[in-house]
Order: C-alpha cells, then structure tokens, then sequence
C-alpha cells in the first residue's frame, strides 16, 4: 500500500517536469513550475502553453531585450501602448 503512494508521488514529479520545461524555455523558473506541475499538472500545463511568460520583444529604440507582455521600456521609456 505504501509502495502505491510514492508511485504515485513520482509520477506526479516526473509529470510536472513536462509544464517546468515549458515554462523554462520562456524564461520562467524552472523549480517554481516543476512545484506548481508536480501538485496541480492539470491546471500548470495549460497554464505552461497559454502563458506569455518571459518571452521577449525587442525596443524599437533602444534594441534592448523585455518582456513580450511590457507595455513601456524600462531602459529608454518608450510607450508600446502608444505605437499600437
Ligand atoms: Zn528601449
């Protein structure tokens, strides 16, 4: 009976691998999603695809690296609201 429960445990482990290596390669935390895939994977792989996350754009004006979501450059000021 208590193999069963550390069975199922490393699976859960092994699942949540799947949502912390997509959320890694937007440049999320890796241990965060790996946590949050381990305990909740059917609401973290979703959520893993669908999330902006880290992903990047790059300032018209400054060609500096942020955050695709960013709605002003925190280098040079420039207003993506604006432009759109
Ligand atoms: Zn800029």
């Amino acid at each position: 009976m208590e193999n069963y429960i550390f069975e199922i445990i490393a699976i859960a482990i092994l699942i949540g691998l799947i949502p912390a290596y997509i959320a890694s390669r937007k440049g999320l935390s890796f241990i965060q999603w790996w946590i949050y895939g381990t305990l909740i994977f059917i609401v973290a792989l979703p959520h893993s695809i669908l999330t902006g996350g880290g992903g990047s754009k790059i300032c018209p004006y400054c060609r500096c690296y942020l955050k695709i979501n960013a709605t002003r450059c925190r280098h040079c000021g420039y207003d993506f609201t604006e432009a759109l």
